[in-house]
């Protein structure tokens, strides 16, 4: 299959799809707490209408589909969007991004209909503290989803823990000790709020987070390297799981950038700290031809830009991280 690339020679191969701009949840570095506009729900793409882009996208090189939200799981009848797109030729890979809050009730009928891997952003093990930074009391939800999904076999599990000075950067051994439990647990730098700007006072860099968790044992980098995404992985001695860190602000990793965003509401985002954008919707409530989401998919690679600007001060003002998908 002939693959696309961007200006920079980058190849574009991967698609995340936010399927609503809903959330169960209330993250404090992701929604503010009275939550955020939401897009009315003729806005919103349907299941058929995501499966067309990614029908073309995937005649164009996209093989990873990564679904994601707001939280996707609120989102009735998602194993049907799973079932239709891992039925896609060219599509290999079906993921999922979640808050594992409906994980439990989910993760069977997902796996059933295609799916194969589910990343669960989970930020603290402490029950108060989940509420504190989440708005509400699901931790033990989310541990039992993990469990769950375990069971029916989306493997590796990713736990995905934002890392936050002052909130929850005291738990970083006890995460990474998850590791010698099987886990793969990743560290992921604070963004901007997109949206918001606001101060990043809580943001702690991943150098700091390695050499913090370097008490443990010597980090041994995983070789071969694990996944071309943007996280790095190592094993502390004698885990069977991994410790990941992903470093969207420190050491940004725009240059092997192989992705493209596909919002609830229809616009394609080349890069989730930029505000560029191209709106799929009109042309997808019409009478579109393949070959003008085509055209409309390489407008949106050729406006890629070659990297995000956040350290500049520059973050995006468009949209918040929920009507992105992350
Ligand atoms: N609701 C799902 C979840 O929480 O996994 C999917 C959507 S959420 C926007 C996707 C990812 O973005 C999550 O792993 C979340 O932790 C991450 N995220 C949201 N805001 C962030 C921020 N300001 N900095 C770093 N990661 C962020
Ligand atoms: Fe919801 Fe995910 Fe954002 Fe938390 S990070 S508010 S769970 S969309």
């Amino acid at each position: 299959m002939s693959g696309i690339s961007d200006s920079f020679q980058r190849p574009i191969s991967y698609l995340r799809v936010s399927v609503t701009d809903r959330c169960n949840l209330r993250c404090v570095y992701c929604m503010p707490a009275g939550g955020v506009p939401l897009a009315p729900r003729s806005e919103i793409l349907s299941y058929e209408e995501i499966a067309t882009v990614v029908r073309v996208a995937a005649g164009m090189g996209v093989s990873k589909v990564r679904i994601s939200g707001g939280e996707p799981l609120v989102r009735e009848g998602l194993a049907g969007l799973v079932r239709m797109i891992s039925q896609i030729a060219g599509v290999d890979d079906v993921a999922l991004t979640t808050n594992g809050v409906l994980l439990k009730e989910q993760a069977s009928e997902l796996a059933k209909a295609g799916l194969r891997r589910v990343n669960v952003s989970l930020d603290t093990l402490k029950r108060e503290r989940f509420k504190e930074i989440t708005g509400y009391d699901r931790l033990s939800d989310v541990l039992e989803g993990i469990e769950e999904a375990q069971k029916a076999d989306l493997r590796p599990i990713k736990v995905n823990m934002v890392v936050m000075r002052g909130v929850n950067d005291d738990e970083l051994v006890d995460f990474a000790l998850l590791s010698r439990e099987g886990w793969n647990v990743r560290f992921i730098e604070l963004m901007p709020l997109v949206n918001g700007g606001g101060e990043h006072r809580e943001f702690v860099p991943a150098s700091e987070i390695r050499a913090r968790i370097s008490s443990l044992g010597e980090l041994l980098a995983c070789a071969p390297p694990l996944g071309n995404g943007p996280a790095s992985y190592y094993q502390l001695p004698g885990a069977s799981g991994t410790v990941g860190f992903i470093a969207p602000v420190s050491e940004h990793f725009c240059f092997k950038c192989n992705r493209l965003r596909l919002s609830a509401d229809g616009k394609l985002l080349p890069c989730l700290l930029a505000d560029e954008e191209v709106d799929l919707r009109p042309v997808l409530r019409g009478d579109a031809s393949a070959g003008e989401i085509r055209n409309l998919i390489l407008e949106a690679v050729a406006s890629k830009p070659q990297g995000h600007r956040v350290m500049q001060g520059v973050v995006p003002r468009k949209r918040w991280m929920t009507q992105v998908g992350g």
